[in-house]
């Protein structure tokens, strides 16, 4: 997608603090972060958020938690734990149109849900 944020991110146009990558998945640290560990990890492919997987992309799934749990590991700072987050649509504030999981740690995190 030519004005995605992260398609531009991916392709190397845009910069980013580069975390993990493989052939399907990108994960680079948030540029505004909200705890002291705070990395998204996002699928090479365009897919515009969860509600946009189906039966025919589905596969997309799979090597974003491979990538989430290989960089919980390779993290000291997520050794305590972490959280794995994925806003969809206006309610839940997204405000990239590229499918993402953002992970989260580094402090105790406050609100359990919402
Ligand atoms: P969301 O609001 O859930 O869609 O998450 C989008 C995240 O992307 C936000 O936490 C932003 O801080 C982050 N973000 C936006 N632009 C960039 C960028 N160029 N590099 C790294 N993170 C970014
Ligand atoms: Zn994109």
């Amino acid at each position: 997608m030519d004005d995605c944020i992260f398609c531009k991110i991916v392709s190397g146009q845009i910069p980013s603090q580069k975390v993990f990558e493989d052939d399907n998945v990108l994960a680079f640290r948030d540029i505004n972060p909200a705890a002291p560990v705070h990395i998204l990890v996002v699928p090479k492919q365009h897919i515009s958020g969860l509600d946009e997987v189906d039966e025919a992309n589905s596969a997309v799934l799979g090597p974003l938690f491979v990538a989430i749990a290989m960089i919980a590991q390779r993290e000291e700072e997520l050794k305590m734990g972490y959280r794995v987050v994925s806003n969809v649509g206006e309610y839940a504030g997204q405000s990239v149109g590229h499918l993402h999981f953002h992970i989260l740690g580094g402090r105790h995190l406050d609100l359990k849900m919402g």
